[in-house]
C-alpha cells in the first residue's frame, strides 16, 4: 500500500514542482480571437442612441410617473423600463429569441427617501449558458436607469443622468446586443444576465432586492460587474485611458468568525470581489479595450456607495466601474447656469467613446468568464507538518482540461508568478507560503482561465 502511494506521488510530485525561476504572469495574455472579434461590435453611435433615448424620458427618478399615460407620452421611470425592455427583446429577436427578457418588480415602503409604497422594477436578460452541466453559474452585468436632479423628491423637472447612470445603463444594454450576437458562433458554457436596475438613489433598492432574490434562490453568481458613471466625462483632469474598478477588501457578508480568521491568514485582500478584479486587470492586458482598469483597493468611492455593495452583502464578488474623474457640477443637479458655470448631467458632457470603451472591457469580462471552467472547488493548502514547501490540492472543475497555481509576495497588489499544472489536482511547490499569496485557477484547452481560488489551510 505504502509503496503504491509512492509510485503514485513521486513522478506526479515531482513533475509538478516548480522550477526556480516561474513564468512571471505580468508577461502572458489570454486572448481569444473570437472574444477580441466580438468586442470589435460595440458601438460608440449605438451607445449614444441609448443614452440619449434615456434622457429624453426627463426624469427617470423611481418616485416619477410610471402610470399608463406617462408610458404613452415617454415621460418618466415608467417608460424608460419599457423602452430598455422592448430593447432587450429587440435584440433577442437577432438572435433567434437568445434571450430570456425578464423583470423583477417589488413594492418599497415609505423610508427616509421614498414617500409612499412605490412599485420598482428591474429589467433583464439572460443569455443562458450553452452547457448544461454549467449553466448554472452566472456572471453578470448592471447599470441603473433611474436618475436624480438635485432634489431627491422631484419626480418632475429634468434629471438627466446622462452619466450617472445612463452610461452603466447603455454599458449593459451594449453588452447585451453584442454577446448576444456573438452566442450564434461563440458559445458560452455559463450564463449571462445583462441587469439594469432602479432605485439606486432611493438608497440601493432595486440591487438590494435582486441581489437577495439571487441568494435565496441559490443562484450561483460569480461576477458582478456595476457600471456606474462610466461617461468619461469631457472636463479637465479626466483620464479617458483608465476607469477605476473599485472591490472591497474585508467581505461585507463575513462573519465574525470568518474575519478573525481572514486575520490569521492575512486574506484582507484576498476576498472574491477583489479575486474579480484582478481578473479584469488581466482581461484589460488581454485584449484591446481602448481603455485600462485601475485598479482600486476600495469598496467604493470615499464615503460613497452603489449597487456593488448589495450583491457584497448577499456574498457575491462584486465590483464597481467609474470614470477616472467625476465632475459634481454634471450629477445631481438641476439643468442650470450660474455664473458661466453649466450644471447638469447632460449628454453633452459624455465621452460615447469612452463608454464604448468601458463597454468593451466588460463584454470581454463577461465573454472571458463564461467560456471559462468553473473556479477549482475545495482548494486546501497542507498545513499537517511544517514545511518550507506549499502543498495544494483541490477538487476537479467542470470544463477544465488543465490548473495554475498563481502566487504573489504578500505586499503585491496582483498575481506575479503563474505555474501551469498539466496533470492532476494536486502540487507541490518550492515556495514557502509563509511569504506568499497562493490561489488556484482552471484553465480549459482554448486557454480561458476560471477566477483564481485562495486555498484554505487543511490540518
Ligand atoms: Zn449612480
Amino acid at each position: 500500500m505504502v509503496a503504491l502511494a509512492l509510485a503514485a506521488c513521486v513522478p506526479l510530485c515531482v513533475a509538478q514542482e516548480v522550477s526556480q525561476d516561474p513564468p512571471r504572469l505580468a508577461a502572458d495574455r489570454h486572448t481569444d480571437a473570437h472574444i477580441a472579434e466580438a468586442i470589435r461590435q460595440v458601438s460608440a453611435d449605438r451607445i449614444r442612441q441609448t443614452i440619449e433615448k434615456l434622457v429624453s424620458f426627463q426624469n427617470r427618478s423611481t418616485i416619477s410617473a410610471q402610470d399608463e399615460e406617462s408610458i404613452k407620452a415617454g415621460k418618466g421611470i415608467g417608460a424608460a423600463r419599457e423602452w430598455i425592455k422592448a430593447e432587450f427583446e429587440r435584440y433577442s429577436k437577432d438572435c433567434g429569441g437568445c434571450l430570456e427578457v425578464r423583470t423583477d418588480t417589488f413594492t418599497e415602503q415609505p423610508g427616509e427617501r421614498i414617500p409612499k409604497p412605490t412599485e420598482i422594477t428591474n429589467v433583464y436578460a439572460v443569455l443562458r449558458g450553452s452547457d448544461p452541466q454549467q449553466a448554472g453559474r452566472i456572471v453578470l452585468v448592471t447599470g441603473h436607469y433611474d436618475s436624480r436632479n438635485s432634489d431627491n423628491f422631484n419626480g418632475t423637472d429634468p434629471a438627466p443622468g446622462a452619466n450617472d447612470d445612463g452610461s452603466g445603463t447603455a454599458v449593459s444594454l451594449e453588452c447585451a446586443r453584442i454577446l448576444s450576437k456573438a452566442a450564434s458562433n461563440l458559445k458560452f458554457p455559463a450564463t449571462i444576465i445583462f441587469l439594469t436596475v432602479a432605485g439606486e438613489e432611493q438608497g440601493l433598492n432595486g440591487s438590494k432586492h435582486f441581489a437577495a432574490m439571487a441568494k435565496q434562490q441559490g443562484w450561483k453568481i460569480e461576477a458582478v460587474l456595476n457600471n456606474d458613471i462610466v461617461g468619461g466625462n469631457l472636463g479637465p483632469g479626466q483620464d479617458a485611458s483608465a476607469v477605476r474598478v473599485f472591490s472591497e477588501g474585508l467581505p461585507a457578508a463575513a462573519s465574525e468568525a470568518e474575519i478573525k480568521r481572514i486575520r490569521m491568514l492575512g486574506g484582507e485582500s484576498d476576498s472574491n470581489s477583489r479575486e474579480l478584479a484582478r481578473y479584469i486587470a488581466d482581461v484589460g492586458r488581454s485584449y484591446d479595450a481602448g481603455v485600462k482598469p485601475l485598479l482600486i483597493f476600495r469598496l467604493d468611492r470615499f464615503l460613497r456607495g452603489g449597487d456593488h455593495y448589495s450583491f457584497n452583502q448577499q456574498g457575491f464578488a462584486a465590483v464597481r466601474f467609474t470614470e477616472f474623474r467625476e465632475d459634481y457640477n454634471h450629477q445631481h443637479q438641476n439643468v442650470r447656469s450660474e455664473s458661466g458655470v453649466e450644471y447638469g448631467d447632460l449628454p453633452k458632457f459624455v465621452d460615447f467613446d469612452y463608454v464604448g470603451h468601458v463597454a468593451r472591457l466588460n463584454a470581454a469580462t463577461l465573454a472571458s468568464l463564461a467560456s471559462a471552467p468553473a473556479p477549482p472547488a475545495n482548494v486546501k493548502m497542507m498545513t499537517k507538518n511544517l514545511k518550507n514547501d506549499t502543498s495544494l490540492a483541490w477538487e476537479p472543475s467542470a470544463g477544465a482540461s488543465a490548473y495554475e497555481v498563481v502566487w504573489r509576495s504578500t505586499n503585491a497588489a496582483d498575481w506575479e508568478y503563474v505555474q501551469t499544472i498539466s496533470k492532476g489536482t494536486r502540487a507541490t511547490l518550492q515556495v514557502s507560503k509563509d511569504n506568499v499569496i497562493f490561489a488556484v485557477r482552471a484553465v480549459d484547452a482554448a486557454g480561458h482561465r476560471s477566477l483564481p481560488v485562495v486555498p484554505e489551510p487543511e490540518r
